[in-house]
């Protein structure tokens, strides 16, 4: 999932780092994330609106526990290990009355 980039530039999660480092967002978008965003990624689901640049990131353990549609629980348990950035085309921001995502969207709070 993560390899070097050799291009540098500002971390889109801390937008402070500046790192080489990338994930692939989204088939084909790669985003560059520095290693402690990386690691905040261990514990913390991270979105980003592909569409404004907005970052979310909401403690596994508290979405887990808040979760109860049984597939979107299963989808969270599979991840639980892995360290995703995840891009999405649309968020709450850019679309305040909501198409709904993967994302369980009443815990959006920006
Ligand atoms: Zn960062
Ligand atoms: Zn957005």
């Amino acid at each position: 999932m993560f390899d070097l980039f050799n291009k540098i530039d500002k971390c889109i999660v801390c937008r402070h780092e500046y790192t080489s480092m990338h994930v692939e967002a989204s088939p084909g978008i790669s985003i560059h994330v520095c290693e402690a965003c990386i690691e905040a990624a261990r514990y913390n689901f991270i979105w980003i609106c592909l569409n404004c640049g907005k970052v979310y990131m909401r403690p596994k353990a508290l979405m887990m526990a808040k979760v109860n549609n049984p597939t979107l629980k299963k989808a969270y348990e599979l991840c639980e290990h892995k360290q995703i950035i995840l891009g999405i085309d649309i968020c709450i921001k850019c679309n305040p009355r909501g198409i709904l995502n993967c994302m369980n969207t009443d815990s959006m709070v920006c």
